[in-house]
C-alpha cells in the first residue's frame, strides 16, 4: 500500500513537480548509472552546483539525488545514481530506460558554497560523487580535494577517473578500520590547504566520527555538513 508521503506527493506533485523523461542511461560501472533527463519545465530554472532534486517515486515517497549539471535553455539535467541496494531509489535508478517518465521537485539548495573558484576539501562516498563533480566543475580554478569511503575500489576507480578524482577513494573494511586512512588524507588535506571550505557528505555514522576526530585536532570545526544516508534510515535528507 503506499505510504502516507506517496499520497500527499501524488496530489502535490500535479502541482510543483517537473514531468521529465529520461533521454540517456549510462553504464559507468556495474552499480553506477548516469542519466540525463529532459523536460520543459526544467527550462529556466536557477540551478547552482551543490543543490538537490527530490524524484516522487510514486509507491514510497521522495528520494534525493544530485543534478551534475543543468542546461536551463534546453531543459536538461543528469544524475549519477549509485545502485546500492534494492530499495526504492536504487531500484528506480537500475530500472530506468531511456523514454521513461519521472517527476522531479527542485533544484534547491543543498550545499551552496558561495565563492566558486576558493579551494574546497571534500569528503563523501559514492552517493557524493555528482555533487563533487558538480562543484569542481563549477570553475575550472577551484582546487577540490576529495576523499571518498567507497565499498569496492575496483568498481568505484574506474567512475572516479572519469570525473577526474582518480585515487581519491580508501576502500571501507569491517568495523571501519579504513577510517582511520581517510581522517589522515583529511587532515592532511585541511593542513595544506587552511583557508579551503570544508564539506562532508555521504554516511552519517563516518561524518560523525571522522568529524569528532577533526575536531579533537582543531581542524575542519566550520565544515558544511549534509549526510545522504544513515544506516537503517530511509529517504534521508
Ligand atoms: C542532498 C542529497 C543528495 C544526494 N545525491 C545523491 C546522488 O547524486 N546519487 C546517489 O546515488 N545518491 C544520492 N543521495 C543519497 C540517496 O538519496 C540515498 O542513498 C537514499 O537513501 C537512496 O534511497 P533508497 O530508496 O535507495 O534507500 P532508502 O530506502 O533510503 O534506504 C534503505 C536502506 O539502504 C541504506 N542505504 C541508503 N543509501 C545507501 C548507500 N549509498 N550505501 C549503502 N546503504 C545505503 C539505508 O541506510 C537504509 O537502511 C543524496 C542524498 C541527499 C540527502
Amino acid at each position: 500500500m503506499a505510504s502516507a508521503k506517496a499520497l500527499i506527493g501524488s496530489v502535490l506533485g500535479r502541482f510543483v513537480f517537473h514531468d521529465v523523461s529520461v533521454t540517456r542511461v549510462r553504464d559507468i560501472a556495474p552499480r553506477f548509472r548516469w542519466v540525463e533527463f529532459e523536460g520543459p519545465a526544467l527550462r529556466d530554472e536557477h540551478w547552482e552546483a551543490g543543490d538537490k532534486v527530490q524524484v516522487f517515486l510514486p509507491e514510497t515517497g521522495m528520494r534525493t539525488y544530485t543534478p551534475l549539471a543543468w542546461d536551463a535553455q534546453k531543459g536538461s539535467t543528469a544524475f549519477l545514481v549509485y545502485l546500492h541496494g534494492s530499495s526504492p531509489g536504487a531500484s528506480w535508478g537500475r530500472g530506468l530506460r531511456v523514454g521513461e517518465r519521472a517527476q522531479f521537485f527542485g533544484p534547491r539548495r543543498s550545499l551552496s558554497l558561495g565563492d566558486a573558484s576558493g579551494p574546497v576539501v571534500f569528503f563523501g562516498d559514492e552517493t557524493s560523487f555528482g555533487v563533487a563533480h558538480a562543484l569542481k566543475s563549477a570553475s575550472a580554478k577551484r582546487n577540490v580535494t576529495c576523499v571518498f569511503e567507497v565499498s569496492q575500489r575496483a568498481e568505484s576507480s574506474a567512475v572516479l577517473s572519469e570525473l577526474g578524482f582518480e585515487g581519491s577513494d580508501v576502500e571501507r573494511t569491517a568495523g571501519d578500520s579504513h577510517l582511520a586512512e581517510v581522517h589522515e588524507r583529511l587532515r592532511g588535506a585541511l593542513l595544506a590547504n587552511p583557508n579551503a571550505q570544508f564539506v562532508m557528505t555521504g554516511k552519517a555514522q563516518s561524518i560523525q566520527a571522522l568529524k569528532t576526530r577533526l575536531k579533537a585536532e582543531g581542524l575542519g570545526r566550520s565544515a558544511k555538513v549534509k549526510a545522504y544516508w544513515s544506516v537503517g534510515k530511509t529517504g534521508l535528507d
